[in-house]
């Protein structure tokens, strides 16, 4: 059986302080030693450099392997083969592999550009680099919110699997139920590649409202109750919000999840107390 793989995910800083105070959270998230990080890639073409730029910083400070998010909507192959191309040879050897977020002015349900979805993506890697990269995918525990049924979003899970994913991380939820639902579901349908949850820490009411209500990630009734009568006390919102994430990762590590993927938000601290909670170590 393969070792846990815990990973922790970052954004390309959007402002110049953002920039400047990176490398100190890169730092000290690095101290306890990651598999691996990953850096988003933002689909509307704002930080496709940004993407590149802070993967060769993360691993030239840190000596940890890093992995861009490469997201094919609206993209050509031509582009996706320069960048994987750039990719290669700056040394990256994983990927995560997405479709990306179709744009608000999207007419119709179908991706612009040479790419429908992020199977198609998955293919091509393989066609065009062979094993190069390590392959992720992302998996919804909850259902995307454009699925049309949970069984045509596994069927759509299964096609990057065929298509030459090696894992998987989730969408983040608070419902370990989801997750291992979907695990059983994905097991019968004979998917055997490891599917890694993705932890957001609970930081900020405001904004974890709005990133659940654009990505489907629903927050129980009870868990938004107390972050509303919570939300302008910063500090009791994070030992509430460590509280629940922390029982959330002892179910997942108790059901034998194959690691965790944290969405760290750019912050150390808020990731780090879980994991020192967690007593994970590598
Ligand atoms: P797909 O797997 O292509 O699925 C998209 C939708 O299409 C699903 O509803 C699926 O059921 C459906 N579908 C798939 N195939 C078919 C078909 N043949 N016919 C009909 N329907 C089909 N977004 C970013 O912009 N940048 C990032 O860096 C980023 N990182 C992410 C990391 C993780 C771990 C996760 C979970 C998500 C991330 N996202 C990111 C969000 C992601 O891009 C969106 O959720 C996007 O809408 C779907 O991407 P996907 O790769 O899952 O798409």
């Amino acid at each position: 059986m393969n070792p846990q793989s815990f990973s922790f995910e970052l954004f390309p800083p959007r402002t110049p302080e953002g920039a400047t105070r990176l490398p100190a959270i890169v730092g000290k998230l690095a101290a306890v030693k990651p598999a691996f990080f990953s850096v988003t890639y933002g689909a509307g073409g704002s930080d496709q450099d940004g993407t590149y730029e802070t993967v060769v910083r993360v691993v030239n400070d840190t000596g940890i392997e890093a992995a861009p998010h490469l997201t094919c909507v609206g993209s050509t192959r031509a582009k996706i083969a320069a960048l994987l191309d750039r990719y290669k040879a700056a040394g990256v050897k994983r990927i995560v592999a997405l479709r990306g977020d179709l744009p608000a002015t999207a007419v119709s349900s179908e991706a612009p550009g040479e790419f429908g979805y992020a199977n198609e993506l998955v293919e091509f890697i393989r066609a065009t680099h062979g094993r190069d990269f390590q392959v992720e995918v992302a998996a919804y525990p909850e259902m995307h919110p454009q699925a049309t049924s949970a069984d045509a979003d596994l069927a759509a899970f299964k096609r990057k699997a065929e298509a030459g994913a090696d894992a998987a991380i989730t969408q983040y939820f608070f419902n370990a139920d989801a997750y291992f639902d979907f695990a059983d579901r994905c097991a019968k349908a004979n998917l055997k590649l490891p599917i890694v949850p993705g932890i957001m820490p609970i930081t900020n009411h405001a904004q974890l409202t709005r990133f659940s209500a654009a990505c489907g990630a629903e927050i129980p009734r009870w868990i938004r109750l107390r972050l509303e009568l919570l939300k302008d006390d910063k500090a009791a919102l994070l030992d509430f919000g460590t509280e629940v994430i922390t029982r959330l990762c002892e179910t997942l590590l108790k059901g034998g999840v194959p690691g965790l993927h944290f969405y760290t938000l750019n912050q150390s601290e808020p990731t780090l107390r879980l994991w020192r909670n967690l007593g994970l170590r590598r």
